[in-house]
């Protein structure tokens, strides 16, 4: 559904149409797609259920803004995953959303290493990460996981190594300009947005012009300012007008994003039965597993345990 760009809201209206969205928009005179991406809420219930240093926080709240922003590009009906790994202090970021737009995710760091790079000089990817990799996947249910693509952690950003993984594999225009700003410090909320520009096959008549058309999206998307991407009160479609109104922005309805976890106890259950029961720790009376997305705990009593053990294949 495609709606104009002077859509007038009530002020009561504003922040939901604003944050936790994705909205896709197509820059017509250019032939250029694009999508914004802003997170603050759901950003916050994910974070707020651990307990991360603020380096952590970071690059987990720009792990979920990239997965979005990725996910939204594609037409998938599933769960899109966006993985980090490196052998630097944070060893894990992860990140997954349905096509309903229900997010999570979570990081793992060692402590003492996180510490002493977390107010150490240097970009973030190769203080904080190291080497390693950035993957994503789209799980489509019952067909097999299928594997979209992989990248080396090879860039400043996050954002930079997806920008690699499109010139590499994709071969593909593609920027992504993302920008973060953690609750706390005089904030009080997280928000986290991007804007990704991708080109689109041209038809133009002159490859020149269509060059040119691609340079001046890319020239524009740069004049965008953290200030303005992470500003609440401006409107989506404002930001983007402003952005791209001589040259025909169109915008399309925005989609909602949440947190929501989707550990429940049968899952739990499922996952129990896949260890040797032996493996399994009881303390006072009961086995407890935390979910590592939300921090929900399952408790199971032995009583529990022996039923679920006794209908184990073997
Ligand atoms: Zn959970």
């Amino acid at each position: 559904m495609v709606h104009g760009l002077n859509v007038s809201m009530t002020s009561k209206d504003v922040k939901p149409a604003n944050i936790d969205i994705a909205q896709t928009f197509q820059i017509e005179g250019l032939d250029v797609r694009g999508r914004l991406v802003r997170l603050g809420p759901a950003l916050d219930a994910i974070l707020d259920a651990h307990d991360y240093p603020r380096s952590v926080s970071m690059m987990l709240a720009e792990t979920l803004t990239l997965a979005v922003t990725l996910a939204s590009a594609l037409k998938y009906e599933g769960i899109f995953t966006l993985q980090v790994q490196g052998d630097g202090p944070i060893s894990l970021l992860v990140a997954d959303i349905t096509s309903a737009g229900a997010l999570r995710g979570y990081a793992r760091f060692d402590e003492q290493r996180e510490a002493a790079a977390a107010d150490a000089e240097g970009a973030q990817v190769p203080r904080l990460l190291g080497n390693g990799h950035l993957a994503f996947t789209v799980d489509q249910g019952q067909d097999m996981e299928r594997y979209q693509g992989i990248t080396e952690l090879a860039g400043a950003t996050l954002a930079d190594c997806a920008h690699n993984y499109f010139r590499n594999s994709e071969q593909l225009g593609t920027v992504i300009f993302l920008r973060t700003r953690l609750k706390g410090e005089g904030q009080n909320e997280t928000l986290c947005a991007a804007v990704m520009v991708q080109r689109m096959p041209h038809t133009k008549a002159d490859e020149g012009e269509a060059d040119d058309g691609w340079r001046r999206a890319v020239v524009i998307l740069a004049s965008l300012t953290a200030e303005e991407l992470l500003d609440p009160k401006l409107d989506n479609d404002a930001l983007l007008y402003r952005l791209y109104h001589e040259d025909g922005v169109r915008t399309y309805t925005p989609q909602n994003v949440l947190h929501r976890c989707r550990c429940s106890r049968e899952k739990v259950s499922t996952t129990l039965k896949s260890f040797p029961r032996a493996e399994i720790t009881v303390e006072d009376g009961s086995a407890q597993v935390v979910c590592e997305f939300c921090k929900a705990t399952y408790n199971f009593a032995v009583v529990e345990l022996d039923a679920l053990f006794a209908t184990k294949d073997s």
